[in-house]
């Protein structure tokens, strides 16, 4: 190649093109088994479309499981990036970098952070979670002086896949593998505060919530839980850290799904939607104290907060802010959940915004995946008979209507497939 060809090659030059079917081939011969067979080789996006190897179009009502928050190739968040790629890629955690601080900033006012808040960024969730978990270690000693050993999570909770966050996993086929996994976490049943304030004591470092259970299948924390749990934490001198992973970031309307409990935890994770696609975590840590609780050295990643990624966050943040993007969220999510509730079949809907999940009356979720996937529209089956929606933030009322309207023979396709 020479060198003008080369500053001119993307991707695709650079690997060929070939059929869905020659692909897939191709990937269960090099990759690791770990995802199963993947559903199909995607190529292209736009917006809330995506186009796959063999020119099919589909509506993507996943978002790359709640990441792509502008959808597929924003014109804003695409020149962002590309710019700073242009201008200063990576520098290490020796240095620092204004996007990396002004992102700080903005994540901090956005979530109303008292004085003294601190942030940490990561390249994913479960890194962001581990740093939590960390953190938690560090209270170990407690803000008080107490031993405290013992971390709360809840049945059905996901906080990731790397060791310290698979504790914390409920998930009995996720976890069994790779026991001995780190000690102390107790998960206790969903959404129960009475069971939460028997489980709080003065051995307990952090309490990990999700406000909404997004791999569980949608399924919201009751109205009340998120302030009891505040009450209970604070009385015990426990940490109150939400998972904000998959509902934070406008996913519900508002920046943080906790918002409207009216609490302020000590520390929430944040990372799927938060760079538009590019990855990205951050861990927020509330007020002064805890916010020392890492000390110098005592956690760190060569990649997290890099001027890629956080010049893609700022993006993103800009663009949700600029386009008015969480009203859309709130009156597309509305539209969708009454609608779906009016289908046959249909048997409940739950969530808020643009995380949604609703129960069918027989388990043909699976089939449900395949059948929309046929028909041009991503979907997802957290369970045997949950699907979840959490599309892009910028899903049109059109393409919501569409999806409602293909759906009852998406779903009937799929029970005569049973
Ligand atoms: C996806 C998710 C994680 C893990 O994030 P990764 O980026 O996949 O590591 C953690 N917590 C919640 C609530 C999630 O939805």
């Amino acid at each position: 190649m020479t060198h003008a060809e080369l500053s001119e090659a993307s991707a695709s030059a650079l690997v060929g093109h070939t059929s869905g079917a020659d692909w897939l081939a191709r990937y269960s011969t090099s990759l690791m088994g770990v995802f199963g067979t993947p559903q199909r080789v995607l190529v292209r996006g736009a917006g809330c479309l995506v186009w796959d190897a063999d020119g099919k179009e589909y509506l993507d009502l996943l978002g790359g499981i709640a990441v792509n928050a502008l959808g597929h190739a924003h014109p804003f968040v695409t020149s962002v990036i590309s710019s700073q790629l242009a201008t200063l890629g990576h520098v290490s955690n020796f240095f620092t970098s204004p996007t990396q601080i002004a992102l700080a900033e903005k994540l901090l006012a956005l979530t109303h952070a008292p004085a003294g808040s601190k942030v940490f960024f990561t390249n994913s969730g479960t890194e962001a979670n581990e740093a939590a978990f960390k953190l938690a270690r560090r209270n170990a000693t407690g803000l008080d002086g107490a031993p405290r050993t013992k971390i709360i999570a809840l049945e059905g909770a996901f906080h990731g896949r790397t060791m310290g966050a698979l504790a914390l996993t409920a998930k009995e086929a996720y976890r069994a593998p790779f026991e001995p996994l780190p000690g102390g976490v107790v998960h206790i049943p969903f959404g129960d505060v009475a069971a939460l304030e028997a489980a709080i004591d003065e051995t307990v470092a952090a309490v990990f919530l999700e406000p909404i259970q997004g791999e569980a299948g949608v399924r919201p924390l009751p109205a009340g839980y998120l302030r009891a749990a505040r009450e209970a934490t604070t009385k015990a001198g426990a940490l109150l850290i939400l998972d904000e992973v998959q509902t934070g970031i406008g996913r519900t309307g508002k920046w943080l799904a906790s918002e409207d409990a009216g609490i302020v935890p000590d520390a929430v994770t944040l990372a799927k939607g938060l760079g538009g696609g590019f990855p990205i975590g951050a861990l927020l840590t509330f007020g002064e104290p805890v916010s020392q609780l890492l000390g110098a050295g005592q956690h760190g990643t060569t990649f997290g907060g890099n001027p890629v990624a956080t010049a893609a966050a700022l993006a993103t943040l800009h663009a949700i802010e600029s386009q008015r993007v969480l009203d859309n969220v709130v009156a597309v999510g509305e539209y969708l959940r009454a609608g779906l509730a009016a289908i046959d079949g249909v048997t409940e809907v739950r969530g808020v915004g643009l995380l949604i999940g609703f129960d069918l009356d027989a388990d043909v979720a699976p089939a449900v995946v395949t059948a929309g996937l046929d028909a041009g529209f991503i979907v997802n089956s957290p369970g045997p008979r949950t699907i979840r929606l959490a599309p892009p933030l910028i899903l049109t009322t059109d393409q919501a209507g569409a999806f409602l309207a293909a759906l009852p023979a998406i779903l009937q396709t799929a029970k005569d497939a049973q």
